[in-house]
């Protein structure tokens, strides 16, 4: 049974890599009273978020505001550029590159999906020269887009995007490039102009710290110019309204107005904190972290160190130690909600969160719990997680401008 009306001591721990928790300031800023968004101040707040968005992205161009989940941008993006029956490279690397590529088969696209073979393309992220090679085999250029995952939340692999863009290059290739940065966003380093990304889709309830419920796509002008002749049916996802409406700061439809509160509130957090420090502060925990798992005697589901997630951290179980039963207890005892395994990974790892409002004490508390749990179910550990966490923390000097 659902009991909202269910209060613990404590504030629940929300450790999974999305919905990240949502910081009381956000909270408060989205229960003002919600206004016309015809009238003369909403004006004021379109244009601001709009604006501040765009520094996140790192594009000076256009970023469509959805009220919808991330789900609902990932379809935004294919159906904006492409045409029925297109060709669409996609790489592997986990759980959610594999949902996209399923959206893109139902929505009448051809994904041709390649990667690493089994659970190596699960640890690993995005190998550009895969891209490359098959980009050069396509002389006559029937590939029309190629589609990556940057932050692999089911994983916790962050992968370089790049490394991509120069692969298709040196190809000499045409084809868009679509990038998922859904859980990425202002928690991992991204550059949408720099990157020469074409859309890139992200999502509200991750690195921006808001309750889920909006979402995004960065375009490019060659993007622009691709979906004035994609001839996929799209009404809701249009862009071209709602960029000419945007410029005013309005929307053709009704847009999430308290949504839009909070992420003005998030944009002033993350901007006032510095977007570089924000990402400082993700990479040390997300060592933190790695450091405990080690000291654990357990393994990082991510097996190379070059693109190891800041996001989030993938725990893989012994054998006989069912990961969701792990969890279980850990949420039955702690009250804390850590991330379950999801498609190959099923039962066999766990996800801890480390994005948007987390701090040092945070993390602390999440390996406590994660160490406590297991001590429960019985695993024997190398040694404390905690400790060690705890060793290169105090290690650190930390850019805090207090
Ligand atoms: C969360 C997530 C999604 C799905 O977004 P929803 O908001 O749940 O629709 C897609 N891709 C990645 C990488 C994600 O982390």
């Amino acid at each position: 049974m659902l009991r909202l009306d269910y209060h613990p001591a404590g504030r629940h721990f929300l450790q999974i890599p999305g919905p990240s928790p949502v910081p009381d300031c956000i909270l408060r800023a989205m229960s003002y009273p919600t206004i016309d968004h015809r009238g003369p101040e909403f004006a004021e707040l379109g244009l601001k978020v709009i604006d501040g968005i765009k520094q996140i992205f790192k594009t000076q161009h256009p970023v469509v505001i959805y009220p919808a989940s991330g789900t609902g941008a990932w379809e935004a993006a294919l159906v904006n550029t492409l045409s029925p029956g297109d060709t669409v490279l996609m790489y592997e690397t986990g759980h959610f590159a594999t949902l996209w590529k399923k959206m893109a088969e139902n929505l009448g696209l051809n994904p041709e999906f390649i990667g690493l073979p089994g659970i190596e393309g699960w640890r690993r992220g995005v190998q550009a020269d895969q891209i490359e090679a098959r980009l050069r085999q396509d002389s006559g250029h029937t590939i029309k887009a190629v589609c990556v995952v940057h932050n692999e939340t089911s994983t916790g692999v962050t992968s370089d995007i790049a490394s991509v863009r120069k692969a298709m290059d040196a190809a000499g290739h045409p084809a868009l490039l679509l990038v998922d940065t859904i859980s990425g966003l202002a928690s991992a380093d991204y550059r949408h102009d720099e990157w020469g990304v074409d859309v890139t889709v992200s999502g509200s309830q991750k690195g921006l710290m808001l309750p889920p419920g909006i979402s995004f796509n960065a375009l490019s002008p060659k993007a622009l110019e691709a979906s004035k002749t994609a001839r996929l049916p799209r009404a809701f996802w249009g862009w071209d309204e709602i960029v000419e409406m945007n410029k005013t700061g309005y929307w053709p439809y009704t847009p999430s107005t308290n949504l839009l509160y909070g992420l003005s509130e998030a944009l002033d957090m993350i901007l006032g904190e510095g977007l570089d420090n924000v990402f400082i502060r993700h990479n040390r925990l997300a060592e933190a972290c790695r450091i405990a798992v080690r000291a654990w005697g357990l393994e990082i589901q991510c097996a190379d160190p070059a693109v190891y997630s800041p996001v989030l951290t993938g725990v893989m179980t012994p054998e006989g130690i069912d990961a969701d039963q792990l969890r279980k207890t850990i949420y039955e005892r702690f009250d804390m909600s850590l991330g379950t395994g999801l498609g190959k990974m099923k039962g066999r790892m766990y996800r801890i969160g480390h994005l948007g409002d987390c701090n040092d004490l945070t993390l602390m508390a999440t390996l406590t719990g994660c160490e406590m749990g297991m001590q429960i179910a019985g695993m024997k550990l190398a040694g404390s997680g905690v400790s060690a966490a705890m060793d290169y923390l105090v290690s650190q000097r930390v850019p805090f401008n207090r």
